[in-house]
């Protein structure tokens, strides 16, 4: 299959890629390859901006189920995001990547508010953006705020680092025979409800025709390759 080529991607990471294969938290070493990986493709002239979740920390459900109060939890998810973007950036820039952490919520002594038009100049200037916080509200996910800033922000794609290399019919570590797509529709992908992202996130890619490609970014490498419209991945459009 030929994929086509984008020029301005945005990178949704997990919480649970940068666990690596930790129960919990930051794993310095997957935190330090994937920005290798990330600062090999910015070199290569890809402008970029990354939305990083914050499950490998907190998420406001998991609050919940243990009292805490929905948006109370939620805000707490959002602020485990930050800490993300923060080993982010500082991953990056130890591989000489030029970065900016803007957060949803604004928290002047720790890094930039949301502003759409600097996070445009900063592309602009080659700097990598990574957008913390979500949306900045409770009872929303970052794959919303991913889907939200690769909008605002016009990217080509929005690229779904996981830890499996594509979308399936059903869940492949359950389900030994699941058959995987190379491309599925949105509305496929909504209507049987597949794990891409959450259906909002979903919702607001179709509506701003912004493709999601999901590939395992644990593979060594797989980003590049996947970036280029080679290596195994599915591509949601
Ligand atoms: N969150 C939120 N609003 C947002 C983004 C995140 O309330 O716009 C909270 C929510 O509690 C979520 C947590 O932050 O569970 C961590 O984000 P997410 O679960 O999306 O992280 P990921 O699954 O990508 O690691």
């Amino acid at each position: 299959m030929t994929r086509p080529r984008f020029d301005r991607i945005l990178l949704k990471l997990s919480g649970e890629v940068l666990m690596g294969a930790r129960q919990f938290g930051i794993d310095p070493e997957t935190v330090d390859r994937v920005a290798t990986e990330i600062a090999a493709i910015h070199g290569a002239g890809y402008q970029l901006c990354i939305v990083v979740g914050g499950g490998n920390i907190f998420r406001g459900l998991a609050g919940a189920a243990r009292g805490i109060e929905r948006a109370t939890g939620d805000y707490m998810g959002m602020l485990a995001t930050v800490m993300n973007a923060l080993a982010v950036q500082s991953a990056l820039e130890r591989q000489g990547v030029v970065t900016r952490v803007q957060s949803a919520i604004p928290m002047a002594s720790v890094c930039e508010p949301f502003i759409r038009r600097r996070a445009e100049r900063h592309l602009e200037k080659g700097r990598v953006v990574i957008f913390a916080a979500g949306v900045g509200s409770p009872f929303f996910t970052t794959d919303s705020g991913a889907a939200l800033r690769a909008a605002e922000m016009k990217c080509n794609a929005l690229f779904k680092g996981t830890s499996v290399d594509g979308v399936y019919d059903a869940d492949p570590k359950k389900v030994p025979d699941a058959k995987r797509y190379d491309e599925v529709s949105f509305n496929t992908v909504l209507a049987q409800d597949l794990k891409v992202m959450d259906a909002s996130a979903v919702a607001l890619c179709r509506d701003n025709d912004i493709p999601i490609v999901v590939f395992n970014i644990r593979e060594q490498g797989n980003l590049a390759k996947v970036l280029a419209g080679e290596g195994v991945a599915t591509i949601v459009r």
